[in-house]
């Protein structure tokens, strides 16, 4: 069970997200709460306003501290969790943190708009600043979105027994092999014989090699890490063995 805040002012973005699919399932069986929390609720503002030009010129708005504070004291425990500021001055979202958040009970994100938020807001609440790339999106609710579905994944339950979290393409080391379901030819294209031919050994070592081939090709960077970390390679036989890792070799040599 995990309950992650989000402070929002557009709340009504995360309903398709978090209500349908995986995300939606996890909900109902209530594994994730995302407990949306609508900034405007908290402005003093006469008329509503939660934004403000900023000091030093220059175009857009930014957000304003009051009704984000506000809106975090009345966070129970808001001192004691992490607090997330989705921001592209961040560390970049991966595998690492997308791990160590599905470990904790309860955490807090903070979606900015505009030009971003007054800096004090960062500095009082100790956030950590996350980024989901390098590119620049209008709203934090996108990538907060993200990094929930992401997380999502590693919450015991989410996934069904037969899925597993870490088997993926990125998180496994090496990127997937391609896949196939029926019909087993489609417009004049067949599925790869191995994969129809029920020997679990021989499809075993088939995806492995492709996953080494398609890796190798896309990010090679990632097969050299993976083949360093000296991967388990249990399971094969000795003949095997030596076919993988001279295809490595032919890779990385
Ligand atoms: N002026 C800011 C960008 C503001 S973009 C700057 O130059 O750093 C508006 C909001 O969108 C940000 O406050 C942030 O919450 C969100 N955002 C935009 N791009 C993002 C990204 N790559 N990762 C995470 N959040 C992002």
């Amino acid at each position: 069970m995990i309950r992650i805040n989000v402070l929002t002012v557009f709340p009504e973005m995360f309903g398709p997200v978090k209500d349908q699919s995986i995300l939606g399932k996890a909900g109902e069986k209530g594994m994730i709460e995302v407990n949306l929390i609508n900034i405007r609720d908290f402005t003093e503002d006469k008329h509503r306003r939660t934004d403000d030009a900023p000091f030093g010129g220059g175009c857009g708005m930014l957000m304003t501290p009051q009704p984000v504070f506000d809106a975090l004291k009345s966070v129970e425990e808001a001192d004691s969790q992490r607090i997330l500021y989705m921001s592209p001055r961040g560390r970049i979202l991966d595998e690492e943190l997308i791990r160590n958040l599905a470990c904790e009970g309860e955490f807090t994100i903070l979606c900015g708009h505009y030009e971003g938020v007054d800096q004090r807001i960062i500095d009082f609440w100790n956030m950590e600043e996350v980024s989901i790339g390098d590119y620049v999106l209008t709203g934090g609710e996108l990538p907060a979105m993200v990094l929930i579905d992401a997380v999502s994944r590693f919450v015991p339950g989410v996934l069904g027994n037969e899925e597993s979290a870490g088997d993926e393409s990125v998180y496994s080391g090496l990127l997937e092999a391609d896949q196939y379901t029926r019909p087993r030819e489609y417009e004049g294209r067949f599925v790869p014989e191995v994969l129809t031919g029920g020997d679990h050994k021989k499809i075993r070592l088939w995806q492995l090699m492709e996953s080494i081939r398609i890796t190798a090709e896309r990010r090679p960077e990632m097969l050299r890490k993976w083949a360093e970390s000296g991967p388990d390679l249990d399971g094969f036989t000795k003949a095997e063995k030596k076919k993988i890792t001279e295809l490595i070799k032919s890779y990385i040599g």
